[in-house]
């Protein structure tokens, strides 16, 4: 090559690899277990797994229609009528995306750009962040109150400007656990239809709820049908975080607006898998209430767990994510916690500060995951109560301990 290399224009350039990639480096570097990344250990439905290898010997190997195999645009149309009583026109409402992920790059790229504002609920995901941050566009962060998590609807409305084009809302809520009371969710629709604002409503927990109140999708509240883009994952309700099937699903508009952008992303989504997925959708009750009983046991060992470890944690409503506090062991800050917990009881875990805009936000408070199996988390809970004889991370680090 001939030449001066010119220097590259690198976007997210300062970003690095995701906290999920960090701690689970970590873990397998300190062969922790690894309850930061939210990832079952455990196969999905086994009918589902066959599905998708019928559908490899039967030869999909090609690409599918760009918006989504019919078949399964039809399942999720038929889902969300029979769980929430919505109606979609499968042909021009709903689109099949690469995870959740890529349903919400494509609709902040295709919604939002510089001069928007994109009102998110904090501590939020990573990826929006940076999927606003991609589109130009200025991200807008409302706290939740901590312990609980709860919604203020003053803070609400305060951080909506003339500006404001997106609420991105997210329940039941990651990292937290919490969900959104109905209360919650009609104060956010009315701001919503106050302001006549689009509302991104990622719901790819929605069959993780344990207690109080079904999920209720933001897009059935009076006014909303009409603004609101819901996003859906199969990597969630099935187990299949690997997979990457997803889906939009909301009015023609904003549904042909992610399309335009999903093209010229990944084109199209695996087929072989949205063959699987559209069986999926389709499993008796019983799928989603026997993973629903088998978490909420599951959350209930981990949170148990944490406190008798000494931190604070209070069982979540939601997701299968459990919050804890971690300052009564005498810890301040909760990335710190999280870089020395592997190699110090051989257990990862997320922190929240990494969720947040101000970095002083969050500190206090940790992520553990609980979809691992049970002998998993007896042993992970066992590992933890070393950390009531074990000194704070930030006195490891002056001691050179902290990897
Ligand atoms: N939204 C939230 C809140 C998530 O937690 C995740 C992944 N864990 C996603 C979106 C992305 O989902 P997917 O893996 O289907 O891309
Ligand atoms: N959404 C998953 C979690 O919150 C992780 C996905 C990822 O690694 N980006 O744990």
């Amino acid at each position: 090559m001939t030449g001066r290399v010119r220097p590259r224009r690198v976007r997210l350039a300062d970003t690095g690899p995701t906290v999920f990639t960090e701690m689970s480096e970590r873990a397998a570097r300190y062969g922790a277990i690894n309850l930061g990344q939210g990832f079952p250990d455990t196969p999905g439905p086994a009918p589902v797994v066959e599905s998708a290898i019928a559908a490899l010997r039967a030869g999909h190997h090609q690409y599918p229609p760009v918006p989504g195999l019919p078949q399964l645009r039809r399942a999720v149309a038929d889902h969300q009528r029979t769980w929430y009583g919505i109606d979609l026109d499968p042909a021009r409402e709903v689109v099949v995306t690469t995870g959740a992920s890529e349903a919400l790059a494509a609709a902040l790229l295709a919604l939002t750009g510089p001069g928007d504002e994109v009102v998110v609920l904090e501590p939020y995901y990573d990826a929006y962040a940076a999927c606003v941050a991609l589109a130009g566009a200025t991200l807008v962060p409302v706290r939740l109150d901590a312990p609980a998590f709860t919604l203020d609807p003053a803070a609400l409305r305060r951080a909506v400007t003339p500006r404001t084009k997106v609420l991105l809302v997210n329940t039941p809520h990651n990292p937290t656990g919490s969900v959104l009371p109905p209360a919650s969710l009609r104060q956010i629709a009315e701001t919503a239809v106050a302001h006549d604002l689009l509302v991104i409503s990622d719901e790819v927990y929605e069959h993780l709820v344990y207690e109080g109140p079904p999920h209720q999708p933001l897009a059935t509240l009076p006014g909303m049908a009409e603004r609101t883009l819901t996003i859906g994952s199969a990597g969630k309700t099935f187990s299949f975080t690997g997979w990457k099937v997803g889906w939009a699903t909301g009015p023609r508009d904003l549904v042909e607006a992610v399309t335009a952008v999903k093209q010229y992303l990944s084109f199209a989504s695996a087929t072989p898998f949205q063959y699987a997925v559209a069986d999926a959708l389709r499993l008796p009750a019983a799928h989603f209430t026997g993973l629903l009983d088998s978490l909420r046991r599951r959350r209930d060992l981990l949170v148990d767990g944490l406190n008798d470890a000494g931190l604070l944690a209070h069982a979540p409503r939601g997701t299968y994510f459990v919050t804890a506090d971690i300052r009564p062991l005498g810890e301040r800050d909760g990335l710190e916690f999280c870089r020395s917990l592997p190699a110090r009881c051989g257990v990862a875990a997320i922190p929240h500060q990494v969720f947040h805009t101000d970095p002083d936000a969050g500190r206090p408070y940790v992520r553990f995951t609980f979809c691992k199996q049970e002998a998993v988390l007896d042993e992970a809970v066992r590992r933890l109560s070393r950390l009531r004889h074990s000194r704070p991370a930030s006195t490891l680090r002056t001691k050179g301990t902290n990897p």
